[in-house]
């Protein structure tokens, strides 16, 4: 099988923070598998670290208020491009991220709240057709 998954699962010190979210059940699908990692944010031109962001009103604005909405924008379009050559069997994403997150994200607030919905490369890639799981689920 061919799996795409948030790169800072398998390891990558890629989270906003300099971190990674680490996952054994996401490790251990590297022994069975063919496994591509890929982060968004990074694709889409962001440093490691940089300022946490959440979706306020459609637009993607860092804590900091400023804009990244071009830079996450074009990192789902990347991780598209990814997924479109590779053609994963299924795709598994970091839980409430702005990119990453599949069932739900937070709110725009900046205060920890979490609604219901998707990250902004998760959502370009359900609508593309791909078969997308939150880690959560897994
Ligand atoms: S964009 Fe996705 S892969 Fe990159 S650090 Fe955030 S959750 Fe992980």
């Amino acid at each position: 099988m061919k799996i795409m998954v948030s790169a800072c699962l398998a390891g990558e010190n890629c989270k906003y923070d300099g971190g990674n979210n680490r996952n054994e059940k996401v490790m251990q699908l590297f022994e069975e598998n063919e496994v591509i990692t890929v982060c968004p944010e990074v694709m889409g031109g962001l440093p490691t670290p940089r300022a946490p962001s959440e979706i306020v009103n459609g637009v993607v604005i860092s804590r900091t208020g400023i804009s990244v909405d071009r830079e996450y924008r074009t990192g789902a379009e990347m991780t598209l491009r990814t997924a479109e050559r590779e053609r994963p069997d299924l795709i598994i994403l970091q839980s409430r991220s702005p990119s990453c997150g599949v069932r739900q994200r937070y709110d725009g607030s900046f205060t920890g709240t979490l609604i219901e919905g998707s990250g902004v490369t998760a959502e370009l890639l359900k609508e593309h057709g791909f078969r997308v799981m939150d880690v959560e689920d897994l």
